[in-house]
């Protein structure tokens, strides 16, 4: 790699914001931290911006802003604080990529600023593409701004196409591990609690994506994403469970020949391929031992235990303003279902609800997006 290129991680104290930061230490001949941005944890923002000593950070949260100050200035890293201040930072001519891994919609206006300043994305937070993907990618396509895949299903599509791009895709089959209750049916469902929904049998996650695994709403969610971010019809997109999470997403060709990636489930490599492409980077992440896995094996989807995933394609069928419903009225019924307000099962009932009384908009703009969402939120509330 020639230059380093220089990266903003924004939500850089979360699962993949942590991750990231590791393999941009573990490739200082490659990357630069430019920028980092938080939320909340003051505490771990500070130890990131000693070690890595950013050009400048942000917090989102304006009360922490007086401690970071005291702790950074006097090291020259400008410090800057509150909601405004996440969105614009993306603007700085010295930033090359920017990492989007906050999570929720509250990830939705930094990325769309930094695809107007023409910087590249690594799209960590799916939700962007989800309540807004239309308009995102033709954002992205007017600015010439790459958006490189994060999410493991998304990033495995994408290697599957490389020295591809003129052959016609069939159709995609994005891998599912079944989250903790594989298997399970309604009246299990029903008693489940949090800290059961916590335990992913695969990987290690943020809680709200963690919940998203285990309700299936996360596969409804990257069903949306691949959709924008590969220009798919949605009858082109499949999913299928694979409780190993080693074959990380397939494309089927036209002639019928299908790419498959594989590795053992670490999102350090997903998260590298995007920072580096189009170079692989040599690592020491521990490789796929075939005669650990001597059975790699695949089901159907229980959309009928599982509800969320249909009501995630019947969002992206309909169009519009329906995903970014879904996508407002899930963020909200996640919290209830972490404050232990609602059961399990309630979730789906809530956004179903919720689909079913916000006006439709067919075709949103900006605008309409943040006030679906904004409505969204009320009557999924008012529902719990
Ligand atoms: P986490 O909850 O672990 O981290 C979220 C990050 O976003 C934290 O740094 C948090 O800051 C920051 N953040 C939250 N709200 C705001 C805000 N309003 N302004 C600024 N920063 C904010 O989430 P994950 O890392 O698990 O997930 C991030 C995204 O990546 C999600 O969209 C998820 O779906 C996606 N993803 C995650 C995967 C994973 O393995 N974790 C896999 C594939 C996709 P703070 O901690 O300081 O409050």
């Amino acid at each position: 790699m020639k230059d380093k290129k220089r990266i903003a991680v924004i939500g850089s104290t979360g699962s993949i914001g942590t991750q990231a930061l590791e393999v941009i230490k573990e490739h200082s001949e490659c990357f630069e931290t430019e920028v980092l941005v938080a939320h909340s944890n003051a505490d771990l923002l500070i130890k990131q911006a000693l070690e890595l000593n950013p050009n400048a950070v942000v917090i989102g949260d304006e009360s922490k802003y007086a401690q970071v100050k005291e702790a950074l200035i006097p090291h020259d890293i400008k410090v800057f604080a509150g909601a405004k201040a996440v969105e614009q930072i993306v603007e700085m001519e010295t930033i090359d990529l920017v990492l989007a891994s906050i999570v929720g919609y509250a990830g939705l206006a930094s990325t769309i600023n930094a695809i107007k300043h023409k910087k590249q994305i690594a799209l960590a937070n799916k939700e962007t593409m989800v309540v807004a993907g239309e308009l995102v990618t033709k954002l992205a396509l007017d600015n010439a701004v790459n958006i490189y895949p994060v999410d493991s299903e998304h990033s495995a599509i994408f290697q599957c196409l490389a020295g591809e791009w003129e052959n016609k895709v069939e159709k995609i089959y994005l891998t599912a591990s079944g989250g903790p209750f594989r298997g399970k049916d309604k009246s299990f469902l029903e008693t489940v609690k949090k800290e059961q929904a916590l335990k992913h049998p695969n990987w290690v996650m943020g809680s709200k994506i963690t919940i998203d695994s285990a309700s299936l709403m996360n596969k409804g969610l990257e069903v949306i994403e691949a959709k924008w971010l590969f220009n798919l019809e949605v009858n082109q997109i499949d999913v299928i469970v694979h409780p190993q999470s080693i074959v990380h997403s397939l494309v089927q060709f036209e002639d019928g020949s299908m790419k498959a990636q594989m590795g053992l489930p670490d999102m350090k490599l997903p998260i590298q391929y995007a920072m580096a492409y189009p170079e692989r980077l040599k690592n020491n992440f521990p490789r796929f031992n075939f005669l650990n896995y001597p059975n790699l094996t695949f089901e159907k989807a229980d959309m009928e235990a599982f509800p969320n995933l249909g009501l995630a394609f019947e969002a992206i069928k309909k169009g519009g303003n329906m995903p970014c419903v879904l996508n407002a009225a899930n963020e909200i019924v996640v919290q209830a279902f972490l404050e232990d307000k609602i059961g399990f099962l309630e979730m789906s009932s809530v956004i179903e609800k919720t689909l079913s009384k916000v006006a439709f908009i067919k075709s949103p703009g900006y605008s309409q997006y943040i006030d679906s969402d904004r409505e969204a939120r009320i009557l999924a509330t008012e529902l719990i």
